[in-house]
């Protein structure tokens, strides 16, 4: 039968997503379904594992149906997947032990500041690139291990298996024969060496993580397994990309070379910048991380997100109540010349890399009795581009490599003031690619490749199309005293709930 579609299977936070491709890209149908967040005390986030794997089965039976297709013509499936969300189960029963922690999850984070207060920062930067946090998986394997009865015994007996979702997913589609997660995923553990690619003997004695429950980790382009004959009527498709989220968008936007850089414009921004071969330390307080592990060696990202991105629009349509939807923020920023000296620092939760300031609070400064709603709506758009620089800018600096294009998408790089604004601010092309669901799209590309639907990163680069094209434009506004001034914006929202 010809194999003409390939899977994509999306484990987000919020929900699962199978999406089918043809060879080119384009996507033949999408199946999605939420699942239950669970929210307990003190910002515990947990997921249940179970569901992620019915919720997933049901999108992936769905898609299939619609699309009109058989199992037996995908050739691959690719996963990507929330990232750091941590499962233990028992590999008798195949049920976990304990719901999945999601990264969001903050009940560790007084021991993570404990492990910095006792000086194992520096430690953990240079074999992982992460900065301690309750982020990453490490501390939850912890808490589960330490928490739940029997769980100590039980992986002395070698019955208890640890995984992201991505291993959970692989683990039940072949129905407990491969486990096994990507490079990606396993940068994101705080276990990881990603130097000298292995599970780090000294962390996981930290940690108190026995190495018998740890996935094997493999390139993410690369026959993990095949799905179990149970599982969709009868066909055994080979299971041939991984990726966490973030790294399956950069692979999706085609950052194949040393410099490139994506932008995912969501809630909050995601920027990814290609290091090549080496790992690259940040001054700026970035995390570096693995890119992917794809034609047999690994390459290196340096990641930075921004908080608060398209969540200030939000803001902006639901508390402030100035626009009605989003999109009216691009009509009302367009209405002025310019922001008329208003500028909008969204700490509300603090500020993340290059500053990394939990006390600095969200602040407006420059207003006179000529300013506008319209020049409040376009501060707020024009802050979104401002972070976005403050981050690339020090990508370019750790990296000593000069950026000149940068690649986009989520949903407010729909927003053609805000991507014309980021170009000037930066002074290079901005692509938007054809393709929006670069996450997914990603994955499929990673799976392709890795059983043979693609030769090489060349073949999938011809496919790929560009949507629009952004170039500084000609202007009178000065961009650079801009960005000064919103950097003496910064200066005001810093130290700001410590101050008393
Ligand atoms: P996520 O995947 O993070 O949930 P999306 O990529 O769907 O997010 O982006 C949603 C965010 O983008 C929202 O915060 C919304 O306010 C913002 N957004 C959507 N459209 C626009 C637009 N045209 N201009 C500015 N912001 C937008």
């Amino acid at each position: 039968m010809d194999k003409k579609y390939i899977l994509s299977l999306d484990a987000g936070t919020t929900s699962c997503r199978a999406i089918i491709f043809d060879k080119y890209g384009s996507i033949i149908n999408i199946s999605k379904k939420e699942f239950k967040q669970i929210y307990l005390n003190d910002g515990w986030v947990e997921h249940d594992a179970i569901e992620i794997w019915a919720t997933m089965m049901g999108v992936v039976r769905e898609v299939i149906e619609i699309s009109d297709i058989l199992p037996q013509e995908i050739s691959c499936i690719g996963i990507t997947n929330q990232r750091e969300t941590t499962v233990l189960w028992n590999k008798k029963t195949g049920k976990p032990v304990y719901n999945a922690i999601v990264w969001q999850c903050r009940r560790t984070s007084q021991y993570c500041n404990e492990l910095d207060k006792n000086g194992y920062s520096e430690l953990i930067k240079d074999k992982t690139g992460l900065k301690i946090d309750a982020y990453f998986s490490a501390s939850k394997i912890k808490w589960i291990i330490d928490n739940v009865d029997g769980v100590k015994e039980d992986i002395e007996a070698g019955d208890i298996l640890f995984g992201t979702i991505d291993t959970w997913l692989i683990w039940n589609l072949t129905r407990g024969s491969v486990h096994a997660t990507d490079y990606t995923n396993a940068s994101r553990t705080m276990i990881f060496n990603i130097k000298d690619l292995k599970w780090d003997a000294e962390l996981l004695k930290l940690f108190g993580i026995n190495k018998n429950m740890l996935p094997e980790v493999k390139p993410s382009s690369f026959i993990y397994g095949y799905t179990d004959k149970s599982m969709l009527a009868g066909a055994q498709i080979p299971i041939s990309g991984c990726a966490g989220d973030q790294q399956a968008s950069m692979f999706g936007q085609l950052c194949f070379n040393k410099g490139d850089v994506k932008n995912t414009y969501g809630t909050g921004c995601f920027v990814m910048m290609n290091t090549g071969d080496k790992p690259v330390n940040s001054n700026y307080g970035l995390l570096t991380t693995i890119a992917w592990g794809v034609d047999g060696k690994v390459e290196y990202a340096l990641e930075g997100s921004i908080f608060i991105g398209g969540s200030l629009i939000q803001w902006l349509r639901d508390e402030l109540r100035m626009i009605d939807s989003s999109q009216e923020s691009e009509y009302y920023a367009t209405k002025v010349e310019d922001n008329n000296g208003v500028y909008i620092v969204p700490a509300f939760t603090g500020l993340g890399a290059p500053y990394w300031d939990m006390y600095a609070r969200g602040t407006i400064v420059g207003l006179t009795r000529n300013s506008r709603k319209e020049h409040i709506i376009r501060a707020c758009l024009e802050a979104i581009a401002y972070q976005s620089k403050d981050v690339i800018s020090s990508m370019s600096e750790d990296s000593g490599v000069d950026i000149n294009i940068l690649k986009v998408d989520g949903a407010a790089s729909d927003n053609s003031f805000l991507m014309q604004f980021q170009s000037n601010l930066l002074g290079i092309g901005i692509i938007k690619s054809r393709f929006t669901e670069s996450t997914a799209l990603g994955a499929a590309f990673l799976a392709g490749l890795g059983c043979g639907v693609y030769k090489n990163k060349n073949e999938i680069k011809k496919i790929t199309d560009k949507e629009k094209i952004y170039n500084p434009s000609k202007s009178n506004l000065d961009y650079e005293k801009f960005y000064k001034t919103w950097k003496r914006a910064v200066k005001r929202s810093l130290d700001w709930s410590n101050d008393t």
